[in-house]
């Protein structure tokens, strides 16, 4: 049996998607307005949003909002600009897809850079924590909202030579945890863990050089996934970590 989403799955939802420019968030922002959801597209590269707007009204999907921000260098003051905008046009938040990330070095960690190491880190770990956590009055204003957390195998599990990638994936997963059993039973929210696993992207192909795209599957075959746990349809899923890569054919679209 496979998932077949409502075509308004997301209708009146407001969902905002992190790294929306390029890659796997790009595709997911496509999908989740085409399911009817006002997409708050934020990344660092306002082209990438641009056209990802532009391709959204094209499609007639819900206007999206556009917010430029890099996640490297973005303090508490910018992050409340965000969330003071978020609460005059919108409200609340009912979704917030934590996507966007950086690859790093592929080095062993006595040949790491220190500087690059705290780049990673930043982007991939602590801002994740501190969007959340200013985020979390607007999220606690939706009835039934949704929290993502996009990891990685060796986000589970560190591997040689994959640096402060692996440990800020490592460490981000060590939140969402926490996150998740803080909320169990105080909160509607709901948090999972999602891991898309080798996916034909700008990051994969740096991280596999070697690696001929063509075996790897596209951003959209992920989408069913994304989108269950995104809308109402995930409301009993609380704490659990998604592997793309195990959960057989049933949340992925055929390619
Ligand atoms: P891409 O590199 O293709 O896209 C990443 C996106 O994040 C880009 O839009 C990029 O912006 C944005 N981004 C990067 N740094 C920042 C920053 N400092 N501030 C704001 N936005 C930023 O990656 P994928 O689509 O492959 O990866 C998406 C998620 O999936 C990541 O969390 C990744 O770790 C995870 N993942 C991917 C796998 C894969 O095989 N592709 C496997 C396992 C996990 P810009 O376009 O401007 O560079």
């Amino acid at each position: 049996m496979s998932y077949e989403p409502a075509p308004d799955l997301l209708k009146n939802r407001i969902v905002l998607v992190t790294g929306a420019g390029d890659g796997i968030g790009r595709t997911a922002a496509l999908t989740f307005a085409r399911h009817r959801a006002t997409v708050i597209l934020l990344g660092r590269t306002v082209e990438k949003l641009e056209q990802v707007y532009d391709d959204i009204v094209a499609a007639n999907g819900p206007e999206p909002g556009i917010v430029p921000m890099d996640l490297e260098k973005a303090g508490q003051a910018e992050i409340n600009e965000l969330v003071q905008a978020l609460i005059e046009n919108y409200g609340r938040l009912d979704g917030l897809l934590h996507n966007a990330s950086i690859l790093g070095e592929r080095v062993p960690f006595d040949h790491y850079s220190i500087e690059q190491w705290q780049r990673v880190m930043q982007v991939n770990c602590t801002a994740v924590f501190m969007l959340t956590r200013l985020l979390m009055p607007l999220l606690r204003e939706s009835d039934d909202a949704r929290v993502l957390f996009t990891s990685s195998s060796v986000g589970e599990t560190p591997r040689a030579y994959w640096g402060a990638y692996a440990v800020s994936k490592y460490a981000m997963e060590g939140f969402a945890k926490l996150m998740a059993d803080e909320l169990e039973n105080t909160s509607t929210i709901r948090v999972n863990i999602l891991n898309p696993g080798g996916t034909r992207t700008a990051m994969r192909a740096k991280a596999y050089p070697a690696e001929d795209p063509n075996t790897l599957k596209t951003p959209d075959a992920l989408m069913p996934l994304y989108l269950y746990l995104m809308g109402p349809d995930s409301r009993e899923e609380h704490g659990r970590t998604f592997r793309a890569d195990q959960i057989g054919d049933s949340l992925l679209s055929e390619e």
